[in-house]
C-alpha cells in the first residue's frame, strides 16, 4: 500500500538523519503540494487553493516582465 511506503520512507529517512521524526509539511503549502503530486493523490481543498494562488503569482509575474 502506498501511504505505508511513504511511512516506511519517512521512517528510514528520519533514521539516516539521526534526528527526530519530522512533522510533515502542514497542508496549503508548496511542500504539502509537492508530497501529494508525489503521492499522485488528488490535493485537498487547503493545497488546490495555494496551488491557484502560486499560479496566479506566475501568471502575473509573467505579465509584468512582457
Ligand atoms: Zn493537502
Amino acid at each position: 500500500m502506498a501511504a505505508s511506503d511513504a511511512e516506511r520512507a519517512r521512517r528510514y529517512r528520519d533514521k539516516q538523519r539521526g534526528g527526530p521524526p519530522r512533522s510533515p509539511a502542514p497542508h496549503g503549502t508548496a511542500a504539502a503540494i509537492k508530497r501529494h503530486e508525489r503521492d499522485a493523490e488528488p490535493l485537498c481543498d487547503a493545497c488546490r487553493l495555494e496551488r491557484n494562488r502560486i499560479q496566479r503569482e506566475k501568471y502575473a509575474a509573467r505579465r509584468a516582465r512582457s
